[in-house]
């Protein structure tokens, strides 16, 4: 089936190291299944970091070669470090994000590192990338965390962001993603910091966009990504994560939501929309106390709804 604009599930990623309980792994492996069974093709199921520092991540490796196996499937892996890197590559993950962000107040307070640090870090993960073979090299991307404004700093400037991006790609990565982290971004922001990393950079260098919904301003920010050419888009199931610290609002972009949007423009995610609904009874009876968000759920399909 042709794609048009591939979703990359985030749930088990973002979603699951915001909440407190910690999701059992066979869980998570059901959860991947089904949600891969309704048609998703590229998940972010965990991250490489000390399992002190993130407990309900604390199984990624098993995760990621379980989820390596299901066909078609892209797996994808955030790493802090050469060391989560070379964790991700040795599980078999397909695609390896390591987060640097355009805050350095929060880049220091976050990962206890200056922006100096994160590019020579990125520029040992390059080298030891460069030495793999090709069939066991993951893609690498930077994203750019904190772009469209922090909750340490405020603004965050566009020059610097696009700077940061011309650098980083200069450095051999292979893209950069632009992440809302804060969940401050709108779409006339959205659209100049994409424009300017592709007149920068190139367009083949950022095709990703990650935005959080914490101001109720993630569907729109998508639309105008999606508009201007992005084609991957992050999202969680029933919106868990993504720090949120609005009540009543979901902190990441609900993955439904979005899949309906997408669909009923005429766009395709490849997603059966009917199936990846039911994916949330699952996540709901394993995490029963963590509320799931989003509108298309809650009020049902459409009367006469198709699909792509
Ligand atoms: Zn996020």
């Amino acid at each position: 089936m042709k794609i048009d604009v591939l979703i990359s599930e985030v749930g088990l990623r973002d979603g699951l190291q915001s909440v407190a309980p910690v999701m059992p792994t066979a869980d998570k492996k059901a959860w991947i299944a089904a949600q891969h069974a309704a048609g998703c093709r590229e998940m972010e199921v965990g991250s490489f970091v000390p399992a002190r520092l993130l407990p309900q991540l604390a199984d990624t490796a098993e995760v990621v070669r379980y989820a390596a196996g299901l066909e078609g499937l892209c797996v994808a892996a955030l790493a802090p470090n050469l060391r989560g890197l070379r964790d991700a590559a040795a599980n078999g993950a397909h695609k390896v994000t390591l987060p640097f962000s355009m805050s350095e107040t929060h880049s220091l307070k976050n990962l206890n590192r200056t922006h100096a640090q994160v590019m020579e870090e990125i520029r040992a993960c390059v080298a030891f990338l460069d030495e793999l073979p090709a069939n066991r090299r993951p893609q690498f991307e930077v994203s750019l965390s904190t772009a469209f404004g922090c909750t340490l700093e405020g603004p965050v400037p566009e020059g610097r962001v696009l700077a940061c991006a011309e650098r980083i790609i200069g450095l051999g990565v292979d893209e950069v993603g632009l992440s809302d982290t804060t969940g401050y971004g709108n779409p006339g922001q959205l659209k100049r910091l994409v424009r300017g990393i592709w007149r920068e950079c190139g367009k083949d260098k950022l095709s990703g966009v990650h935005l959080h919904n914490t101001r109720g301003q993630g569907l729109a920010n998508a639309l105008m990504a999606v508009e201007l050419g992005i084609t991957t888009l992050d999202a969680s199931l029933g919106g868990i994560g993504g720090c949120p610290f609005a009540p009543g609002a979901s902190g990441n972009i609900v993955t439904e939501d979005l899949v309906f949007l997408l669909e009923s423009m005429g766009l395709s995610t490849g997603i059966d929309l009917a199936a990846l609904i039911e994916v949330r009874e699952l996540v709901e009876a394993a995490l029963p106390e963590v509320e799931l968000f989003g509108f298309t759920a809650d009020a049902g399909l459409p009367i006469g709804y198709r699909a792509a």
